[in-house]
Formats: C-alpha cells, sequence, structure tokens
C-alpha cells in the first residue's frame, strides 16, 4: 500500500465482477431491462424479506422516491422537517411545491426533536418528515403520538438507515411511509438507487402506478406520475449486493468498534452514544470537536485531515436552512435551530467502510 493513498469517507461495497456477469447475461437474453422485469420483481420479494417489512417498491434513486412519496399521501401545505440532513429531504418537499418548516434537533443523536415539533404545526401542517440520521433511529413512539394527535402523516426519510432494526422490528415499519437510498454512497448500493417502504397493499399499487407515469393499465392513468423506476442492472446489482451485505456490516461495526476504542479519551472529541435497542448499521461515524477543549477548531482539524490525505466530510454543513433558496424562511433563522447550528459546526464524520484497512485507521486515530 502506499504510503500517502488517500482515504475518502466512504468507498462503494461492490461484488467480483465475475459474479455480476451471469446476471448480464440474463438481461441480454431476455431483453427485458426495466418496467418491472424479473430481477426487479425478485429484489423487492428478497429486500421486503430480508429487511422483514410488509411492502417496498423500488425506484431509481431516493430522492425520487422522496418526490413520489409525497405525492402518494398528498402532502400539500406545510411539512415540519429538519435542517440537518442531506440536501434532498427538503428540496423533495420544494419540488411539491410545499414549504418546509425548520424545527431544531435533539443533541443526543441530531433527530427532529419530537418536543419542538408543536410550536411549529399550523392550520396548513399536513405532515412531518423526520430523518434517521447516520442510521440512529428517531424518537418513532413520540413523533407518531404527535402525528395522531394532530392528524398528521409521518415520512420518514431512512436513506441512512438500511438493515437497522428497532426493538426487534426494521426501522421501516414506523410512520406512513419510509424512503430509502441505494446511492453508491449508502450502506447497501446499486449504484444508483431508492425505495419507500410502505404498510398495505393498496398504498403499495398507489406508489407503482405513480412511479409509472401514473399507468394503472394499457389505457389508463391514475394521476400525473413520473418515472421514477429501478432498471433490470440496479435490480440484478442489488441482488448481489444484498449476499454480500452481512460480511459488510460486520466489518463496518468491528471498524466502528475500534474508533470508539481508539476515541474514547481523546480531550474535545465527542461521539454519539450507541443507540438503545437497536440494530446499528454503522453508515457513518461522526465526532464533534469543542474546539477550546481540543485546541483546534473543527475547520482547521478537517484542512489538517485533509493535507495528510484523510478526507473525512462535514455531513451535515452547512445546514440545509443556510442555503440561499432556504435562508429567508422564518423557520430557517439560527436562532430557532440553536442545537442544529452547533452540532453542523462540530462535526466531521470519518472514513468509515467495509474495505477501510487497519493501517487507515490507525493513521486517522493516531493524526486525531
Ligand atoms: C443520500 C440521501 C438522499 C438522496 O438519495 P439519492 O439516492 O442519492 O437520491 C436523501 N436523503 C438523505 C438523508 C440522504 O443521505
Amino acid at each position: 500500500m502506499p504510503e500517502n493513498k488517500p482515504i475518502y469517507v466512504t468507498q462503494p461495497a461492490l461484488p467480483e465482477l465475475k459474479d455480476f456477469i451471469p446476471y448480464l447475461e440474463q438481461i441480454w437474453e431476455n431483453k427485458i431491462l426495466t418496467n418491472n422485469g424479473p430481477f426487479h420483481q425478485q429484489l423487492e420479494k428478497e429486500l421486503a424479506a430480508f429487511l422483514g417489512v410488509p411492502y417496498i417498491s423500488l425506484f431509481a434513486n431516493g430522492t425520487l422516491a422522496l418526490l413520489t412519496a409525497l405525492q402518494v399521501l398528498r402532502i400539500t401545505g406545510e411539512v415540519i422537517t429538519t435542517p440537518y440532513s442531506f440536501v434532498a429531504t427538503t428540496h423533495s418537499l420544494w419540488w411539491n411545491n410545499i414549504k418546509p418548516v425548520f424545527v431544531d434537533i435533539e443533541p443526543e443523536y441530531g433527530n427532529l426533536d419530537p418536543e419542538k415539533i408543536e410550536a411549529a404545526i399550523t392550520p396548513k401542517t399536513t405532515a412531518i418528515m423526520p430523518v434517521h440520521v447516520y442510521g440512529n433511529p428517531c424518537k418513532v413512539e413520540r413523533m407518531q403520538e404527535i402525528a395522531d394527535t394532530y392528524g398528521l402523516k409521518v415520512i420518514y426519510d431512512a436513506a441512512h438507515t438500511f438493515g437497522v432494526n428497532y426493538n426487534g422490528q426494521s426501522i421501516c415499519n414506523y410512520g406512513d411511509l419510509s424512503i430509502l437510498s441505494f446511492h453508491a454512497t449508502k450502506v447497501f448500493n446499486t449504484m444508483e438507487g431508492g425505495a419507500i417502504v410502505c404498510h398495505d397493499a393498496a398504498t403499495k399499487k398507489r406508489i407503482d402506478y405513480l412511479k409509472n407515469f401514473g399507468f394503472a393499465g394499457e389505457t389508463k392513468v391514475m394521476a400525473p406520475g413520473i418515472n421514477s423506476k429501478m432498471n433490470e442492472m440496479q435490480a440484478a446489482l442489488g441482488l448481489l449486493q444484498l449476499k454480500g451485505y452481512p460480511q459488510n456490516a460486520e466489518k463496518r461495526k468491528v471498524i466502528a468498534e475500534t474508533y470508539r476504542k481508539e476515541l474514547a479519551n481523546v480531550k474535545g472529541i465527542s461521539l454519539l452514544d450507541e443507540p438503545e435497542n437497536t440494530d446499528a448499521n454503522h453508515a457513518y461515524f461522526p465526532i464533534f470537536i469543542d474546539e477550546k477543549e481540543y485546541g483546534m477548531s473543527r475547520d482547521e482539524l478537517y484542512e489538517k485531515l485533509r493535507q495528510s490525505n484523510v478526507f473525512g466530510r462535514r455531513y451535515f454543513y452547512p445546514l440545509i436552512s443556510e442555503f440561499s433558496m432556504y435562508k429567508s424562511l422564518d423557520s430557517a433563522r439560527p436562532a430557532n435551530l440553536p442545537i442544529a447550528s452547533k452540532m453542523a459546526n462540530e462535526v466531521i464524520c470519518l472514513p468509515i467502510y467495509p474495505e477501510l484497512e487497519s493501517d487507515s485507521i490507525k493513521k486517522i486515530t493516531a493524526l486525531l
């Protein structure tokens, strides 16, 4: 290994190329490339079983799944959401002509704080869109209580949450819909890809119509749908990736444990606790830098690491509410979002992926 090989925050897991060839041969032979083909159907079955969810619909990517999910439940008006996420969460609202209302996060895991939601509800509020940030479960029971009290839908952006179980079942079984991403940077990838998890057959039918232009039969269109279907190559890769997933998840777990051990006593660096009653997926390894105690700011450390070819990422900085298209919203004021602002200013996500070598981990922890 070259001494100074760049280490990125993640590196996609891939199966061996030779194992993918027979799938491609099959696609070439049956000439079905998309539109709910055989690999698509098989992946939906296998994923539902693997995750332990009743219904799953595959998508070309997670963002289109988010866009479609809002149409599925006919969400309008205002939606309460978190500023501490990837921009796609809020963009999906904007594309649906919905006004995002930012509410602050809780300091424990950086997830939308249910206790701050009620104050932001107006007569126009129709839903809550929280994110299980870094794969750590939101306070799902409390979230549902509030949604039930006010008659709101809950759509979870579960893009980080593949394979996470909470209280012995998939975290995707909470809320009305959960959206997964299978992007190259996620723990389970189909190069690009995504899914919606729902709880009943009627909803799955509506999702599947909407992701295929609204077609509900050869000559019948039930709504102005979109084209957000997953293709057969993505689905075939997914089937193969699923076989490798348990082993990759185990490798991530070991890396996370090593980081935890090595960084436990570094003054000025704090870690998130391991979530209770949860089988985590170790999708990310965020650390938080207290400038005074550490003796260096987060950005100084970030640059220092880069100079040594270690490319952590500041997920999630800047907050979504800081981007120009959202900044003028009343709920985007930093004074409304003190905890999110603090976390965004202190966070660095360290490299974590199955093939991360132990020498690289040593280098990173030594630098820190
Ligand atoms: C990755 C991600 C998305 C977008 O998913 P794509 O598959 O890249 O479109 C949405 N929300 C969050 C929180 C993400 O991390």
